[in-house]
């Protein structure tokens, strides 16, 4: 038999794209199998496993000694494993133990799966932490990457947890609101975001389940966004998406003014990452096609990319020169990098060895968008004006 799972196409983590794009889903079906496991996904997955069995010994829900085995079994065969993953993992359990503690009385799930099916056809998901007392329903969700900070507010794939876990808890509570929180502790950043209990109702009914219709159906508009596209399997082909990201090449074209002005170059700026972003996707797919597929693109051909000699048997050739007469042939020796020795040591560790010969320099200036949580530094610009 075929589990649901298998069915469902619309998933709660894809969910900032089929919502925004509804036709995305059916459009970005025959790329899908295309997509692989990246290492960040897999290294995601381990820091999960970890946790829950960490917050399952620490909420009463397995003995110590089942735990203990499988810790042990854990650091021996999970290659994501090291002292600092361990630490990121156990600043994310302690927040999870000081949130349950926060609550009087509360009952505590872990990986709990929520059935979406009442909002979204053949949906499910699994929230990493649900708590509920008899008002409130936390959600709390581990995001164990570092690549940009998310946040909690409207994010679409807490609140269809949180909608599968009130539909999963509802007649035995009396839930008022919901918080529903993101920790990501390789950013030190936390987020948490409320609503009423009827507000999560409403969008649910209002704006997913029409939309989930649209999607599955393969129907509505195009609708290309940074935070859309990031992860559609057919971001390299989409046609939206490429004339989306030409429009600002196209518009400036026809502009009468030889030279940019400031407010042009605003635009541009505010488009040109996800340009890059979208040039070395679409030449990394025609690659794919043309290496595995034989696809052939008009003006281009596969060739074999430039590569640099190697010494076959580093210790054979050492033998040979030594014997020749030459001793100078070694590099000296050289410390591991900042993070690597990080990872073997651990954080806190590292920190109290360290601490006095870490130095953090200036970093160069960089243009970025005004929302970046960094703080402005005054250019001379600015310094004309403070001065004026
Ligand atoms: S690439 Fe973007 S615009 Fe195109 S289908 Fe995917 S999400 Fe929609």
């Amino acid at each position: 038999m075929v589990s649901p799972v298998e069915h469902a196409r619309l998933s709660p983590s894809a969910s900032s794209r089929w919502l925004t794009c509804t036709p995305s889903v059916v459009f970005s079906a025959p790329y899908e199998k295309e997509r692989k496991d990246t290492t960040f996904t897999a290294e995601g997955t381990a820091a999960h496993a970890l946790a829950e069995l960490k917050l399952q010994f620490d909420n009463g829900k397995i003995t110590k000694r089942k735990f203990s085995a499988q810790l042990k079994k854990f650091k021996r065969e999970n290659e994501y494993y090291s002292v600092s993953f361990e630490e990121y993992v156990d600043d994310y359990v302690g927040f999870v133990n000081e949130t349950i503690a926060s609550y009087e009385q509360p009952e505590v799930e872990l990986e709990q799966r929520v059935n979406l099916s009442d909002w979204v056809e053949g949906c499910y998901g699994t929230s990493d932490v649900v708590i509920m007392t008899d008002s409130i329903l936390h959600i709390i969700d581990l995001k164990y990457g570092k690549g940009v900070p998310v946040s909690a507010v409207e994010n679409p794939q807490l609140m269809l947890y949180a909608l599968g876990a009130y539909h999963e808890f509802n007649l035995a509570y009396d839930f008022e609101k919901v918080r529903m929180t993101i920790y990501q502790p390789r950013l030190y950043d936390t987020s948490t975001y409320e609503l009423s209990i009827k507000e999560l109702l409403d969008w649910g009914v209002n704006f997913v389940k029409p939309r989930a219709q649209l999607a599955l159906a393969g129907e509505g508009e195009f609708a290309p966004s940074e935070k859309a596209c990031r992860f559609c399997p057919a971001r390299a082909v989409c046609k939206a998406r490429a004339e989306k990201n030409l429009e600002v090449a196209i518009k400036y074209d026809f502009a009468d003014a030889n030279a940019l002005e400031g407010d042009q170059i605003s635009e541009i700026l505010n488009q040109s990452k996800e340009i890059k972003k979208w040039l070395d996707e679409v030449e990394e797919w025609a690659l794919i096609q043309a290496r595995d597929k034989g696809q052939h693109f008009e003006g281009w051909k596969l060739v074999e990319g430039r590569s640099t000699r190697k010494i076959t048997n580093a210790e054979v050739a050492a033998g040979i020169l030594t014997e020749a007469g030459y001793s100078d042939i070694f590099k000296p020796q050289e410390l591991k990098t900042l993070t690597q020795l990080e990872k073997l040591v651990g954080k806190k560790k590292f920190g109290e060895l360290l601490n006095d010969l870490i130095v953090k320099p200036e970093g160069k200036p960089t243009l970025v968008v005004e929302t970046d949580k960094r703080p402005e530094i005054s250019s001379l610009g600015q310094a004309i004006k403070d001065f004026e």
